[in-house]
């Protein structure tokens, strides 16, 4: 037998490892439709339970929104379930190119091309577009995917300390020599909540000239006065040669992505990007979906309005309650509380109360800088977060963290 003893020991020594490190992933089962409130079944086995969610990207809260579901519906019987091809051969339909121009249109580019996910148009454009000659200078701080589609590169690899405009300026006068520079990072960072300084981003790029590639997960569909993303919330729209974002967060948060951005790099995309080319995109019930989204967020920002709203009003409640909060302006709010094991006592008592909300630490974010984080969601209801804050302040009390910083709370309980 190939897969024998020895295999499987060897397997099994790494898996208890990863659980010995206190880093093992556990899967909880959601009995419901995503939303403010949902019923979770955790551990897996023990009895379901509502609570209030704290942790998703349903940023603008249209993930079970009754209009996207029925329009997800008419896709699926207007042009059924599946593709059975990839884009080139024969899974195109006519919706796929109306979905993409309308993420042109609403992202302020020339033009679109839907990917499997974002995570596969962050592994398909840097490939399909430089080469040996070039040079990615990246954000220290960026998502994995895009590590990945650099590591499928040939073009040299760099990166600037996170948000340094000066160490990205130095790099940009290094790199001086190669044919493209493209500068590459994210529109919102997902573990600090922290927005990008895209219009100094832009000036430099402009003055070494270089290319600016932004994922925009994170921003697409909320932030920014329309909701356009970190380009507008920077007053860069059409500036920003590559943006690339996903479905599957604040646009209904279903699956899919895209790479937006000046017309011949989404043409070379289309013809050479290999997730593109070598795996089935968007589904037609998605592809409805996604174009109700965009119908809904273009017609009034009254959901970005209220997710700001939402934000600021949970920022100012545990700010007042005595929370050390990461400083920002998206609706990810991290709470810190800067040790890994305190970080997963406080998320366990949360959930005991009816509040679900994820610690992190080390290695998702620096060793002393574990944190639970918060988001928002335009889903949320004042009554929701006030039961939300309310349950914060009592976990906290048990701990004796309210009130206190990062040195009282590493003098208690070590980093
Ligand atoms: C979530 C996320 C992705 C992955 O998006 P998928 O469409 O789920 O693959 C990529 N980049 C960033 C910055 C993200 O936050």
């Amino acid at each position: 037998m190939a897969y024998g003893d020895s295999a499987r020991s060897i397997y099994q020594t790494e898996i208890k490892g990863i659980r010995d490190a206190g880093i093992f992933k556990q899967e909880r089962y959601i009995h419901a439709p995503q939303g403010a409130e949902i019923v979770v079944e955790f551990p897996p086995g023990s009895p379901v339970k509502k609570v209030i969610n704290m942790c998703a990207n349903n940023y603008l809260g249209l993930s079970s929104h009754p209009e996207v579901i029925k329009a997800a519906h008419e896709g699926l019987d207007c042009r059924g379930y599946g593709m059975s091809s990839v884009r080139f051969i024969c899974g195109t339909q006519d919706i796929h190119r109306q979905l993409e121009n309308k993420l042109t249109e609403f992202l302020g580019t020339e033009d679109t091309l839907l990917f499997p996910s974002c995570m596969d148009a962050n592994a398909g454009v840097f490939e399909a577009i430089l080469s040996d000659k070039d040079v990615m200078i990246a954000d220290r701080l960026v998502h994995a995917s895009i590590v990945d589609g650099m590591r499928l590169c040939k073009a040299m690899q760099d990166t600037f300390k996170h948000s340094d405009m000066g160490h990205l300026e130095e790099k940009l006068q290094e790199h001086q020599d190669k044919r493209f520079r493209m500068i590459i990072t994210d529109g919102v960072f997902s573990m600090d909540g922290d927005i990008v300084k895209l219009d100094q981003i832009v000036a430099l790029a402009e003055k070494y000239d270089a290319m600016v590639c932004v994922d925009d997960s994170h921003a697409s569909g909320f932030i920014g006065k329309t909701g356009r993303g970190s380009h507008e919330h920077c007053g860069v729209v059409g500036k920003i040669d590559i943006i690339t974002t996903t479905l599957g967060k604040a646009l209904g948060g279903a699956s899919g992505g895209c790479m937006s951005g000046r017309r011949e790099l989404v043409e070379l995309c289309r013809q050479k990007a290999r997730p593109y080319l070598f795996s089935n995109t968007v589904a037609p019930v998605i592809v409805y979906g996604a174009i109700k989204v965009l119908d809904l967020i273009s017609q009034t920002t009254e959901r970005r309005d209220k997710l700001e709203w939402n934000t600021k009003y949970w920022r100012k409640l545990l700010t007042e309650a005595g929370f050390d909060l990461k400083e920002g302006d998206s609706p990810i709010v991290p709470v810190m509380l800067y040790n890994a094991k305190l970080a997963q006592d406080v998320a366990r008592d949360l959930y005991d109360e009816g509040i679900y909300a994820v610690g992190f630490f080390f290695p998702v974010v620096p060793k002393g800088a574990a944190r639970i984080r918060t988001q928002l969601s335009a889903a949320h209801e004042k009554a929701h977060l006030d039961a939300a804050g309310a349950a914060f302040v009592k976990v906290s009390k048990k701990y004796k963290i309210l009130g206190k910083g990062k040195k009282e709370i590493i003098e208690m309980y070590g980093m």
